[in-house]
């Protein structure tokens, strides 16, 4: 058994250093019409409309978070919108949630992780979802990126190997309103045959090979993006596409995630 906090995925990126806050809006495309910028000085609690549920810090921070995916090489309008849109501190633990919006990786329950902001943009920018598409997930943890990918596709499919964790998942992702996603526990190097073929597959755990099932389940032009490499090192996220002549590989940029395992888990 591990303490939760034994298997912390550590962070491959440093953080950048802070920028002016003061013209954030006109930095974010779908917020430039917002009409009440907060004085810098403003002790109460945010103003603009997308605020109200928010202290002024949580505010604060969204608004970093987003600048600091910008800065670092995010352009995809729709999956930045998704990020803006998609509450992170519903998917960390209540210790974490006062940094939910910090860009590191962060423990959840059965020694696992909720991944680093950057790489779940970087993976789902990779991963050219469309409205249309079907996703399918390997590795649930918290739900977050589920949830990123419910703003962006048609239905998403996403499995996880601990009960515990998918049902959590599950309620978190019920409560908060994405209803097109639906959570399986089971073993995802078996992929999920009942709904396939996928239009995209993303896996959010280390793969030492490419799992031969997920590939059977990507339809003809479909895309897979996952971490590939050794458990014990550091690993490529590796984007495959399937064209009908074959599969395409690009190796892209190096991360560290807790490890893709077989068989449904024991411990609960
Ligand atoms: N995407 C998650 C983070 C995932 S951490 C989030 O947004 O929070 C990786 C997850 O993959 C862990 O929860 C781990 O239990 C799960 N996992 C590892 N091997 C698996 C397998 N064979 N099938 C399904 N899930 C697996």
């Amino acid at each position: 058994m591990h303490s939760y906090l034994q298997k912390r995925c550590a962070p491959e990126f440093e953080r950048d250093a802070d920028g002016s806050l003061r013209d954030w809006r006109s930095l974010i495309p779908w917020r430039r019409k917002e009409t009440q910028p907060m004085p810098p000085d403003d002790p109460r609690p945010g103003q603009g409309q997308q605020e109200q549920a928010f202290g002024r810090e949580e505010s604060v921070d969204r608004m970093e978070f987003l600048l600091s995916l910008r800065r670092r090489g995010m352009s995809d309008a729709a999956v930045l919108r998704a990020m803006d849109a998609v509450p992170r501190e519903a998917f960390v633990l209540p210790a974490f949630a006062a940094s939910a919006y910090a860009d590191r990786a962060m423990p959840i329950a059965c020694g696992q992780t909720i991944s680093q902001p950057y790489v779940v943009a970087y993976m789902t920018e990779q991963l050219e979802v469309q409205q249309d598409h079907r996703v399918l997930e390997i590795g649930t943890g918290s739900g977050y990126q589920a949830a990123i990918l419910s703003q962006l596709a048609g239905e998403v499919y996403s499995v996880e190997r601990y009960r515990t964790l998918a049902e959590t998942a599950r309620a978190t992702l019920e409560r908060h309103g994405y209803h097109n996603v639906t959570v399986i526990a089971s073993d995802g190097l078996h992929g999920l045959a009942a709904h396939a073929p996928y239009d995209r597959i993303i896996v959010t755990a280390a793969a030492e090979t490419i799992p031969p099932a997920l590939l059977d389940q990507l339809a003809e032009g479909g895309i897979l993006v996952l971490p590939l490499g050794r458990h014990d090192d550091a690993q490529r996220i590796v984007k495959l596409t399937r064209t009908a002549d074959g599969v395409t590989q690009q190796d892209l940029i190096w991360v560290r995630f807790v490890p893709l395992l077989p068989g449904q888990a024991r411990e609960l």
